[in-house]
């Protein structure tokens, strides 16, 4: 998929508005629009990588910016004691639906 049609690039590039609770040089962070806990966060680096699977040799070190910074989100947003949920979906019949490398996280149930 070229990037032009990719939503995630889309947002990343401020194409599509949506408001980052975070964002520094490598990565963004919003709000999932279609929650499946009472908090529901994208990571999403600002390359287009398309998932887990193409990830090259030399590109590990986002996915470990990716989990340091969903650590950082999850007591930010008060559920880092409660517990949190972190998953990458990996292509189709992993539930990927966005072909944007992003990791997912969850939680805040009572
Ligand atoms: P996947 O199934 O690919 O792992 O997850 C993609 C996620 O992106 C889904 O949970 C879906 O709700 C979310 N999503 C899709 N389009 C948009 C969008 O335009 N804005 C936001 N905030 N989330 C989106
Ligand atoms: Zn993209």
């Amino acid at each position: 998929m070229a990037t032009d049609d990719c939503i995630f690039c889309k947002i990343v590039n401020r194409e599509i508005p949506t408001e980052f609770l975070y964002e520094n040089d490598r990565l963004v962070v919003f709000k999932d629009i279609n929650p499946l806990a009472p908090i529901h966060l994208l990571l999403v680096p600002k390359e287009h990588i398309r998932g887990i699977n193409d990830i090259a040799d030399g590109e590990w070190d986002i996915v470990t910016e990716l989990v340091m910074t969903a650590k950082d989100m999850a007591a930010k947003m008060s559920v880092d004691k409660s517990g949190y949920r972190l998953f990458f979906n990996v292509e189709k019949g992993g539930g990927q639906e966005v072909f944007h490398l992003h990791l997912h996280l969850i939680g805040g149930w009572e």
